[in-house]
Parts: structure tokens; sequence; C-alpha cells
């Protein structure tokens, strides 16, 4: 039966479009080019048998509170979708051997921060209070396509509430770099690494504009909403969306790799595989596609028309490696709290994250790399066996195409610097690893083409690629200039992570 929306990929945000229209019964069939559905969310034992590994995505909290898991929350779980929140999900260490955590709970952050930086305990509750007040605003812009009506009665609303000053305010706080707000807000260097840290999990190093707004929302939020993974591993989430496709009739097939879209008279008509296959859509197709790679997949009158061939200046951010641990025993911090906590962050200053970009963006391996380490196992035990942990590790940033030589020459060399590193900090790490498993930048995009030289993020999100300019000027709203050729993804508003907002907005603008 010819469906009536083709999706090209499978991941989080290709499945949640697909499960939404699933669910108000328009037929669909996702075509997925891996032998399992997920992208950059899958779960696997890499080291040894009986220790789960998220592969890449491991916090989950943009899907908990994102617009998929509020309309299909019950149905997921019914598919086995449960989520482990985190009394502690994060902190920072320093090289004195004192750590600064961020906790699900106002006061007992503010406690921690008394004890290490007494000096910012009045910003950050001021901060505390300010998040509150602009939530509603900031969830109501990221959560409005771009631009949009509802958008327009964000801000609407906005100025009513605070004034032409106040939304000045805002925009402010979205374009100012983690260093410039950090130091108006704080005093100790310790706090503004703690803010500072998330900034660096996309791709803004302390000095570049944008990199306050996910920072601020990441931190200090993170008193409130606390950090989730998935039960017994966030493919969990992928396998209850795959789930609530096929009960609604859709399909998803692996193993399929889409290698060109058929257009007819101006209009995306369906696709071609490379197994030879050709499937037609009535109403749209949607690719779950970085879309850098889309005008290749185009017919040459298409890809050759300057508004389509422009996605090809989509920029990547700069490169990741993941390294899993399998540990007889979570990590001996100097810190000794630090145990407790689901990241752990490792920069340890503004200055050292600075250092890190840019000799990553100059094409050097940085001498000290800006980590996460996450300690999923602290609060989901049943991701390895009895007494033993998986350690999920995070290397923050690296060149994308690194002078030095080939990621496949180099990779397992730079891993045992990372390691060397956390011992720093955890003395003894090595004696209590059990297995190990290393991938670089090119192992990422050999895992998923969307993943582009190894960036994580699916395009940088820097402000010329951000709002209403992603992907590029003239591709948004989840449209191409190509009719009923759509498009969702990380690449597209509003960004990487496992949201599934662009998902939700897609769907929505399929109808
Ligand atoms: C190492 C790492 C750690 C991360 N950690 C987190 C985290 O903790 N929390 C968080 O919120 N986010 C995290 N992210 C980001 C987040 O995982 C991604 O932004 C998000 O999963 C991207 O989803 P997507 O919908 O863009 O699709 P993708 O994950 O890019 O999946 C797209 C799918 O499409 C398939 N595909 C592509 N081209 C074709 C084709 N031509 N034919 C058929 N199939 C095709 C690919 O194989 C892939 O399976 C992390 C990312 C990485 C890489």
């Amino acid at each position: 039966m010819q469906p009536d929306v083709i999706v090209v990929g499978a991941g989080v945000n290709g499945l949640s479009a697909a499960a939404l229209l699933a669910a108000k019964g328009r037929k669909v069939l996702v075509l997925e080019t891996n032998p399992v559905p997920g992208g950059a969310v899958q779960t696997a034992e890499v080291t040894l048998p009986g220790f789960r590994h998220d592969l890449f995505a491991m916090n989950l909290g943009l899907f908990a509170g994102g617009p998929v898991n509020a309309a299909l929350g019950e149905r997921l779980a019914a598919h086995g979708f449960a989520l482990v929140p985190s009394a502690k999900p994060f902190c920072s260490v320093f090289p004195d051997g004192t750590m600064l955590g961020v906790e699900a709970d106002v006061e007992r952050t503010v406690a921690n921060l008394a004890a290490v930086a007494p000096e910012d305990v009045e910003s950050w509750q001021r901060l505390t209070s300010y998040l509150g007040e602009v939530a509603p605003t900031l969830i109501g812009v990221l959560g409005a396509e771009m631009p949009s009506r509802s958008l327009a009665t964000t801000l609407w609303k906005a100025r009513k509430k605070f004034g032409t000053t106040g939304v000045l305010e805002i925009a402010k706080l979205a374009l100012a770099s983690t260093r410039a707000f950090t130091e108006e807000n704080f005093r100790s260097p310790k706090t503004r690494a703690l803010m500072a840290s998330w900034g660096m999990h996309l791709d803004f190093a302390p000095d570049l504009s944008g990199g306050a707004l996910f920072s601020f929302l990441e931190t200090i939020g993170g008193q409130m909403f606390g950090m989730v993974i998935g039960q017994g591993g966030a493919d969990s989430m992928i396998n209850a969306l795959v789930g609530v496709i096929e009960e609604s009739g859709g399909r998803v097939v692996c193993n399929e790799q889409v290698t060109k879209i058929i257009v007819e008279g101006g209009r995306a008509v369906g696709v071609r595989t490379a197994s030879g296959m050709e499937h037609r859509a009535s109403r749209a197709v949607i690719a779950n596609v970085n879309p850098r790679l889309i005008p290749a997949m185009l017919p040459k009158d298409q890809r050759t028309r300057p508004d389509v061939a422009r996605a090809e200046e989509f920029r990547p951010g700069l490169a990741t490696m993941m390294i899993h641990l399998a540990l007889d025993d979570l990590p001996a911090w100097t810190a000794a709290g630090a145990r407790e906590f689901n990241y752990v962050h490792i920069g340890p200053y503004l200055d050292d994250m600075a250092m890190t970009y840019t000799q990553a963006a100059a094409g050097l391996l940085p001498d000290s790399p800006t980590l996460v380490v996450g300690q999923p196992t602290v609060s989901d035990p049943s991701r390895a066996p009895d007494g033993t942990h998986v350690l999920w590790v995070q290397v923050r940033v690296l060149p994308l195409e690194p002078r030095e030589g080939s990621w496949d020459v180099m990779g397992e060399a730079y891993a045992d610097r990372v390691i060397d590193k956390i011992e720093q900090y955890a003395p003894g790490l090595r004696s209590r690893i059990l297995g190990r498993k290393v991938l670089t930048p090119a192992d990422l995009q050999r895992a998923n083409a969307n993943l582009i030289l190894g960036d994580s993020l699916g395009g940088s999100h820097h402000p010329a690629q951000f709002f209403f300019l992603r992907p590029v000027p003239g591709w948004w709203r989840h449209r191409t200039p190509v009719d009923h050729l759509y498009i969702c993804g990380a690449g597209t508003w509003p960004g990487g992570g496992v949201g599934g907002g662009s998902g939700a907005l897609v769907a929505a603008a399929v109808g």
C-alpha cells in the first residue's frame, strides 16, 4: 500500500514525526540505512557482555520535557519506555580537590555553592528567580516554528510582561558568550566554569556569542528539572517510538539507504534506495538527514538551483570522541562527592576550555581535552552486572580534520591521554577498567552519515545558523525549496539534542 509520508532516516526526530503522523491516521514508511533505528541514540554491549552503554546520547531530559513525550507519553510507556531521574544531575571538579554540584533541589544546590563559592550565592538565587520568570517565554520561543504566529504571540506576551527593556535583556542573554554572562553574574572561577561547561556540550567556547542561553538553561534549570536517563538504556525511547509507529499501522524498515529523492513536476513524490527499490508517497517526503547531504540526493535540475545548493554551506560544529568503559567500581574522585553525580565536568576552568576550543578549531589535538564524564549506573544500576559500572566519557571538542593524521591511527593513543586527564581527578581509574571501547570522530561519521566529520551536533549552533537561519536562509519552517520535501533533525530548528522538537514541528507542517 502506498504510504502518505516517507521518512528518510530513523533518528529521534524522524521517528517522532512518523509516530505523531501515524497516531493521527497517516500511513507512514520510515527507511533507515543502518541495521537498527535510533541514529545518535543507541545502546549496545560494546565492551563486555552485560554492560549496556549508551553509545551516543545518554541524557534524555530534552525528550522528557518535549512535545512528543507530552503527546504520546502513555503510549510510549506502554512500549516499555521509562525514565530514571537523578537527584544529583551534574557537577564540576577542580584541581584543588574541590567540586561544585547542582542538585535537583535549590536549597541543596545553594548549600553546595555556599561551601565553595559563597560570594556567588546571592547572584545564583537571583538567576534562579529570573529563570522562573522567563521560562514561559524561553519555552514558548524554543517550541515555536520559526517564524510563526505562535512565536509572535509569545514575544508579544513577553513584551507586555517585561516591557521593551526586559525583552531586550532576554535577547542579550540569547546572544551573550558564557564568559561575558558568567563574569557579569559570578565572581568565583568555579561557578563560572560550572556554567560554561554546558556551552562546550554545544559548540560554544567561552568567548563565542550565543553560548550563554543554553548554559543558563541547563545550569539553573538543572535544579528544577534534574536529569533523566532511559531505564536500561536510551534505546528504550527509540524502541518505544518504533512500537507506537507499528501499532498505528506504520512501518520502519532498516538496512535501506535512500540514495535519491524522486522529483516530478517540481514536487517530491518518492525515493529510490541503494537496493534498487522505489517507494512513492502521496503527501510528503521528510528527510531526517543533515541538510548538507540533501542536494546530492536530488535530481540535477533541482540540486543546481542556487536556493537548493546553498544547503551545502551548512557548517558542522567541531568533533567529538566517545570512550566507553566497563568498570569494577566507580572512579575514586578526589572530590569524593562527585561519585554521586550523573555527569562530572572536567574543564577545569574557562581559560582551559577556550584553549581547547582554539586548538581544535585550528586542527590541533587539544593538550587538555574538555570532558563530560557520565556515570549512568549511579542512578540506573540495571545497565551493568551487580556492583559494576559503565562510564560514558564524551571528549569535547576535537578537530574535524586533525593536522596530525588520521583518527583511525591516533584514536586509541588520544583516548589514553583522556584517561590520563581523568586520573588527575580520580587516581587509580586505570586499575578499575574491565573493558574499553573508543569511538573516534571518524567512527561517529561511519555510524551515522549525519555526524559529518564526527560533529555530534548535526551542524554548528553558532548564531549565523540558528533561530530563523537554521539550517540556511530560506530553508525555514522545516520546508526545503522543493515542494513536498520537508526536513527535520538536529540540523533544523530547534537544533541538536534528543528533544524531538523538529520532528513534532515537521509533523505539524505536513499535517
Ligand atoms: C556522542 C553524542 C552524544 C550526545 N549526547 C546527547 C545527550 O546526552 N543528550 C542529548 O539531548 N543529545 C545528545 N546528543 C545529540 C543527539 O543525540 C542528536 O542531536 C540527535 O539524536 C539527532 O537526532 P536526529 O533526529 O537529527 O537524527 P540522527 O540521530 O542523525 O539520525 C538520523 C538517521 O538517519 C539515517 N540516515 C541518514 N541518511 C540516510 C539515508 N540517505 N537513507 C536512510 N537513512 C539515512 C542515519 O543512519 C540515522 O540513523 C549526542 C550526540 C552524539 C553524537
